[in-house]
């Protein structure tokens, strides 16, 4: 775990980022918005400002340009339900396929096994019927797609993250990671293998790999780049890219996580679960109407809003209208709320069909471990 200030990153635990900018300096992760020039046709969530940030992702944009292949890594540790914090990332995973990009995507079982101490089965249902089919269901295509597991990777991946052992120390493990255990030691490793793995000549070679993540996992990024440092000489590995986005807070305010059922909403919650989540999630409305009216709502502190921007409204114009009708007092949050709900409800509603079906699909897309 990292402190830098009132920064704290945490790529396990709680990070608390009061002010994304401070990233900037503090970590040396760069602006998005300087690339813009460079993207034709950029997703809402990089015009909406929440990707915020990359390292060296011009360079995967300049590799696009030139028509070189790139390969987006991301990883999933499947450790419970799958919420719409989560489906943030999948929808930019989708973007880059439909870019052209090849999409590998790691199942973290080993990560989940040791750190999270999930049971060996259990984790495998969560991986098949939760994120692939969730991912399937939001749009992934089949074509330029590798899913594994980590435990059935077979030996140069293996043997790459036992010959990162030799360049790394403890102290920097503590550094990054607080209490070393042997289980974080292993889970650090593998996802280094996981990012660096598609640059072997046996996983397709290739020179350009970036990883979309939230702020809270860049101690693994910076950690990783340096391990492709000390290995570009001996096996000609090169720094992973990344983009930073920022976090959907949770219903209550506090952190959206799976562990945590009235913090978010599952993608697979039944729809009146879903629409009483929302109908209870905490808003920037002002304690009464009459100082609703007189002074607005405070729209960047809502997580109604968050729905209607990272989620249930594409269009820029309808996302402003909700902005300044709350700001200028106009909206109260309980038609506003109704209005969200009903959005959503027909969202999942055809969500969850194509979910059914894709769980069907999900198996036959990734060699299942035996045990
Ligand atoms: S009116 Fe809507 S956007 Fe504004 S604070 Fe209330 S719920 Fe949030």
């Amino acid at each position: 775990m990292e402190r830098n200030g009132e920064i704290k990153l945490d790529p396990w635990g709680y990070s608390q980022i009061a002010d994304y900018d401070k990233l900037f300096s503090l970590f040396g992760i760069r602006p998005f918005r300087e690339l813009f020039p460079k993207i034709k046709n950029p997703h809402n969530l990089m015009k909406r400002g929440v990707i915020f940030g990359h390292r060296d992702f011009d360079q995967i944009l300049d590799a696009l340009e030139r028509k070189e292949k790139v390969a987006l890594l991301t990883g999933f540790m499947p450790s419970g339900k799958l919420h719409f914090g989560h489906k943030m990332l999948m929808d930019q995973i989708i973007y880059y396929q439909n870019m052209g990009i090849d999409i590998i995507l790691a199942i973290a079982d080993i990560e989940a096994y040791a750190v999270r101490r999930m049971e060996r089965k259990e984790l495998i249902r969560i991986a098949l019927e939760e994120y692939i089919a969730n991912a399937l269901a939001l749009g992934l295509q089949k074509k330029n797609l590798r899913i594994y597991f980590q435990s059935n990777m077979d030996a140069p991946y293996y043997r790459l993250a036992s010959m990162f052992s030799q360049k790394v120390t403890a102290a920097e493990f503590s550094a990054i990671y607080g209490e070393i255990t042997p289980a974080k030691v292993t889970a650090v490793l593998h996802q280094a293998a996981d990012i660096l793995h598609p640059m072997l000549e046996e996983y397709g070679g290739y020179k350009y790999v970036f990883v979309p993540v939230g702020a809270d996992q860049d101690p693994h990024l910076r950690f990783t780049r340096d391990i492709a440092d000390r290995f570009s000489g001996e096996l000609g590995l090169r720094r992973p890219a990344s983009t930073y986005h920022r976090f959907m807070t949770g219903l209550d305010g506090g952190k959206m996580s799976s562990s945590r059922p009235d913090s978010a909403i599952f993608l697979s919650d039944p729809l009146e679960v879903s629409a009483s989540k929302l109908m209870k999630a905490l808003t920037g409305g002002r304690a009464t109407v009459e100082e609703q009216r007189r002074l607005g709502g405070e729209p960047e502190k809502c997580s109604v809003y968050e729905m209607y921007l990272y989620h249930l409204l594409p269009r820029d114009e309808d996302l402003l209208d909700i902005y300044w009708k709350c700001r200028r007092g106009e909206l109260l949050c309980g038609e506003d709320k109704k209005m969200a709900v009903e959005k959503m409800l027909k969202w999942l509603e055809e969500h969850q069909k194509k979910l059914e079906q894709a769980k069907n699909e999900a198996e036959k897309l990734v060699e299942i471990p035996s045990f």
